[in-house]
C-alpha cells in the first residue's frame, strides 16, 4: 500500500493587516520531503502515525512538503499557489497511491481563494481519481465546507481545545484511511450547521463533558467518528460557523440522527462555553486580591493563535501604572525592540521603547527604564512535548514588571516561555498570557488560579464588532434567529 502526505496550515484572520506571505511559512514550519524531524507538531499530527506504519513495513510512505504558518491575515495568492502546486507537483511525480493523508488546518483564507483547502483537495482528487482514499486532520477552528467534505473520504478534527490530542486524531485519520483502502469501512459523513459562531475551550464544563461524551459515541453501533467544528469567528468566508461532523461505517441515519442532537446540544451551551472575562483593571483588582500566586491572566484579545499582533500594550501600562510588583507578561511580539536589547547586551539599564507598533489596536508603546535580564538567540518554548519557535528573544525588568519579546511571533504556550528567559514563573504574582486556550495546559500546571480578561487587541470576543461582508446570514450571534439543519 502506496500512501502520499503533506501538510499546508494557516488560520487567517481575515480582519488583520498582516499579510502572510512564503517567508512566513518558511519561519515558522517548512520541511521538504523527507527532511521532516523527528519532533511532533499540531499542524503535522499524522505524520508520526505514517511513519511508524512506514518503519514496521505496512506501507510505503511518500512525503511531500509541509508548511505551517503562525496565525496572520491571508496568505498571498502567490504564496498559496507555490505551496499548492509544489505539493500537487510531488504527488504527480509519484507514483500511483491508494492513499493521500494531508494535515490542513482548515480555516486558510487566500488573496482569491476563500476556500484554499477545497481547492487543495479538488486538485488532488483530480490527480488520484476517484477510487484513491484522501483522509485529513483539521483543526477544530476550521471551517468545514461542503466541498472540503464531498472531496475527502476523512475528516477528523482534534478534539481538545488547547489542541493536545493532535496525535490521537492523526493516528485516527491514518487507521480510517487504511481500513477505507482495505474495504474493511464504508465511511459515509452526516454534517450539521449549528448556525453559530462562538469559542468553545474544552478544558471547561459544560463543553468538557460534550467532549467526553462524543468520544464515548465512537467505536459503537458503526460509529467511526465524532468532530465538533468550533468555527474561526475571525475568518470572514461564506461557510464560516460551528458545523457537527459525524462518520459512520455506512450508516447514514444514524450519523445524521447523531450529528443533529450533538448540533443542538452545542447551540444549548453556547452562551455559557467561554469563560467570563474581566477588564484589563479588573483582572489585576482580582490578581493583587488573592493570597498567594501566581494568578494567570490570559489576555485573549491579542493572541497570536487567532492572527493577532500580540504587541498590544494595555496590561504593561496599566502594571507599570499601578506600580504593581511581580508581574510578568509574555509574548510581547517586537523584534525591533529585541534587537535593541541584544545590541544594549544583558544587565544593561536604559531608557527603553517596546511594544505597540503594529496597528492601532496594538496601543501605545511603552517608554520605561529597563534592565535587559536576558539575551537568547533562536529561542523556543514548548507546546504538549512540540517545539514552538521564538526566534531571538530578550527578557526585560522595568521597575515590578517584567516582559518577555520575542522575534517570531507566537502566542503564550508553555511556562518555559518565562523559565527559559530568567523568570521563575512559580515565584510570580501575576503573568499575563497572551493566549485564548492554548497556555492553560501548561500554566494551569503551577497557576493559583487562571482568569480571562478582555483587553483591547485586535479580536473582540463581541463578534458583532467585527465588519462581517461574507459569512452566510443569518447566523448567531450576528442575528437573533438563525435556522440550524443537516447540510449533507
Ligand atoms: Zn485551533
Amino acid at each position: 500500500m502506496r500512501l502520499f502526505y503533506a501538510a499546508l496550515a494557516l488560520e487567517a484572520n481575515t480582519f488583520l493587516p498582516l499579510p502572510t506571505s512564503y517567508q512566513a511559512f518558511v519561519e515558522k514550519l517548512y520541511y521538504p520531503p523527507g527532511q521532516y524531524p523527528a519532533q511532533q507538531s499540531h499542524q503535522t499530527g499524522a505524520m508520526d502515525a505514517l511513519r511508524a506504519r512506514a518503519r514496521r513495513g505496512e506501507i510505503e510512505l511518500i512525503e511531500g512538503s509541509c508548511y505551517a504558518a503562525q496565525p496572520g491575515g491571508a496568505a498571498a495568492r502567490a504564496a498559496y499557489e507555490r505551496m499548492r502546486d509544489e505539493i500537487l507537483g510531488q504527488l504527480e511525480a509519484a507514483p500511483p497511491v491508494d492513499g493521500v493523508v494531508l494535515n490542513l488546518h482548515g480555516a486558510m483564507v487566500a488573496h482569491g481563494y476563500d476556500d484554499p483547502e477545497g481547492d487543495i483537495l479538488e486538485r488532488v482528487r483530480a490527480l488520484v481519481g476517484p477510487d484513491c482514499v484522501i483522509g485529513i486532520e483539521l483543526d477544530p477552528h476550521c471551517h468545514l465546507t461542503r466541498k472540503r467534505c464531498a472531496l475527502a473520504d476523512i475528516i477528523v478534527l482534534f478534539k481538545e481545545y488547547p489542541h493536545t490530542d493532535f496525535a490521537e486524531r492523526g493516528e485516527e485519520v491514518v487507521d480510517f484511511v487504511l481500513r477505507t483502502i482495505r474495504r474493511e469501512i464504508k465511511p459515509v459523513k452526516s454534517v450539521f450547521d449549528c448556525r453559530l459562531i462562538a469559542s468553545f475551550p474544552t478544558s471547561i464544563q459544560p463543553m468538557r463533558g460534550l467532549v467526553d461524551r462524543i468520544m464515548a459515541l465512537e467505536g459503537k453501533e458503526r460509529v467511526l467518528s465524532v468532530s465538533i467544528g468550533h468555527c474561526f469567528p475571525y475568518g470572514d468566508v461564506p461557510e464560516c460557523g460551528a458545523r457537527i461532523l459525524v462518520i459512520t461505517d455506512d450508516a447514514k441515519p444514524h450519523g445524521d440522527r447523531l450529528a443533529e442532537a450533538i448540533g443542538h446540544e452545542l447551540i444549548a451551551l453556547r452562551e455559557q462555553a467561554a469563560p467570563p472575562e474581566y477588564t484589563v483593571d479588573g483582572a489585576i483588582d482580582f490578581a493583587l486580591a488573592q493570597q498567594g500566586g501566581p494568578i494567570v491572566i490570559a489576555d485573549t484579545t491579542d493572541n497570536a493563535g487567532g492572527g493577532a499582533p500580540s504587541d498590544n500594550t494595555t496590561f504593561l501600562h496599566r502594571l507599570i501604572a499601578r506600580g504593581v510588583q511581580g508581574a510578568a507578561v509574555a509574548p510581547i511580539w517586537d523584534p525591533l525592540a529585541v534587537r535593541l536589547a541584544f545590541d544594549a547586551g544583558e544587565g544593561a539599564r536604559l531608557p527603553f521603547r517596546f511594544g505597540g507598533k503594529v496597528s492601532l489596536a496594538s496601543g501605545a508603546p511603552v517608554d520605561a527604564e529597563v534592565e535587559i535580564i536576558r539575551c537568547v538567540p533562536n529561542a523556543h518554548q514548548t507546546f504538549a512535548g512540540a517545539i514552538v519557535p521564538l526566534g531571538d528573544v530578550a527578557s526585560i525588568r522595568a521597575s515590578g514588571v517584567e516582559a518577555v519579546l520575542i522575534s517570531t511571533r507566537a502566542q503564550a504556550m508553555g511556562t518555559d516561555l518565562f523559565s527559559n528567559f530568567g523568570i521563575d514563573p512559580k515565584t510570580r504574582k501575576i503573568l499575563v498570557v497572551k493566549s485564548n486556550q492554548h497556555f492553560y495546559a501548561s500554566f494551569s500546571q503551577i497557576a493559583a488560579q487562571v482568569i480571562y480578561a478582555e483587553g483591547d487587541g485586535a479580536l473582540p470576543r463581541n463578534y458583532k464588532k467585527l465588519p462581517f461582508t461574507k459569512i452566510e446570514r443569518p447566523i448567531w450571534p450576528l442575528d437573533a434567529t438563525a435556522e440550524p439543519k443537516l447540510i449533507i
